[in-house]
This record gives structure tokens, sequence and C-alpha cells, in this order.
């Protein structure tokens, strides 16, 4: 897998997402390029070779290693962008209205 800029169509972030470069200055690791969204999401893209592709496309899972010592934090997979307004814990979408989350969603501010 390739590391790619994450960049993608702004209307499919919520407004306040920045990008930050993950690991920068750090020499033991790659720069992992990523948009971080107000709604605590960290985006990275990643393209797989031709090889990949297709072991994928003849059935192969995709395995994710999370090198951490801390608490794992939630991480979700997709296969192309998604629709990353949409609140990841309640589902909601609050654009930018936080009183759309959700009662229970901590999101919510409230
Ligand atoms: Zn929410």
């Amino acid at each position: 897998m390739e590391i790619v800029d994450p960049r993608v169509d702004p209307r499919l972030v919520p407004s306040g997402s920045r990008p930050v470069v993950i690991a920068k200055n750090q020499n033991e690791y790659r720069d992992l390029p990523s948009i971080r969204t107000p709604n605590g999401q960290v985006i990275t893209r990643w393209s797989p070779s031709e090889e990949e592709r297709r072991a994928i496309f003849e059935g192969q899972d995709i395995y994710l290693t999370i090198l951490t010592t801390k608490q794992v934090q939630p991480t979700r997979m997709s296969v192309g962008p998604e629709d990353w307004t949409l609140c990841p814990l309640c589902g909601k979408n609050p654009r930018d209205d936080d009183s759309k989350h959700a009662d229970w969603c901590p999101f919510g501010g409230g």
C-alpha cells in the first residue's frame, strides 16, 4: 500500500477540517498526510498496488495493523471516499450545527 495525500472534495468533510502530517520529523516513520476533522476523525488514504488490487479482487481480506503502546482508538476503513460530514458516533449530519447530534452524542456539545 502506498500513502496518498487524502485531500478530498471539501463537501465531504465538515468545515474546520485541516491537513495534518502525522509523524512529521520522526525519522523512524514515514510522513503520513491526513485530514483532521472537528468530529474527531483522522482521514488517511492508501492506494493498493496492482498485486494487492488483484488479491482483493480474488477475495483476499484487508488487514489493518496499528502500531501503538497506548489505548487503541476506534478505527474504521472504507473503499473510496465517504461522507465524513456525518458524525462518526451518532451518524447524524450536524452540518456545523451541534444541536443536530443525538442527545447522547459527546460531539453534540451538550
Ligand atoms: Zn454525533
